[in-house]
Order: C-alpha cells, then structure tokens, then sequence
C-alpha cells in the first residue's frame, strides 16, 4: 500500500448520511472521500488512511481494536457507540 496511490475527493458526505454525521469514507481500494467540514481535520485524515493500510474486506472487522484503538489512537475506545462505529459520527476526538 503507497499512501501517494490514494485518490482523495471532497463532497457533502453529510448529506448522503441519514444520521447527518458522516464525516470520512473510505472506499476500497484506495479511495478516499471526506466531509467539506473535515478535509483539513488531520484525526479525520488519519482514521480514514488507516482503513486504506488496513484493506478490511466486507466480513471483516471495520475497526479492529488493535489498529484503531491501541496503535493509533484513532478512535475513542469507550465512547459512545455510534451509528457507524465511532469516529465518523463526529470527526473530534472529545475532550479528553
Ligand atoms: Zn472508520
């Protein structure tokens, strides 16, 4: 995986999001589409990189612990459980 092959694009995920809160998407193999709100937020970035190094397939975990929780720091670990797992609900990190 080269992180120079990702394709990036903006757009109004937001709008796509039935819960209104879609912040990044990662769609395999390597492209990546953020929110107009978040495509300078580098927390964003970073979790939406690491589903692209990560390559999970469709019965795979979205966000294995040991990636997005332990390595990385790129999702809250006991926050809140959200519509699509975590950190897309919302971009940020809580204050913590
Ligand atoms: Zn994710």
């Amino acid at each position: 995986m080269k992180l120079n092959r990702v394709k990036w694009f903006s757009g109004n995920l937001k709008e796509f999001d039935r819960f209104h809160a879609m912040v990044g998407l990662w769609i395999s193999p390597d492209t990546i589409i953020l929110d107009y709100s978040t495509v300078e937020d580098s927390l964003t970035v970073e979790h939406e990189l690491l589903h692209y190094l990560l390559q999970a397939g469709p019965n795979d975990e979205k966000h294995p612990v040991l990636y997005f929780v332990t390595k990385c720091h790129l999702i809250e670990p006991l926050g809140p459980v959200k519509p699509r797992g975590g950190l897309e609900t919302n971009g940020k990190a809580s204050g913590h």
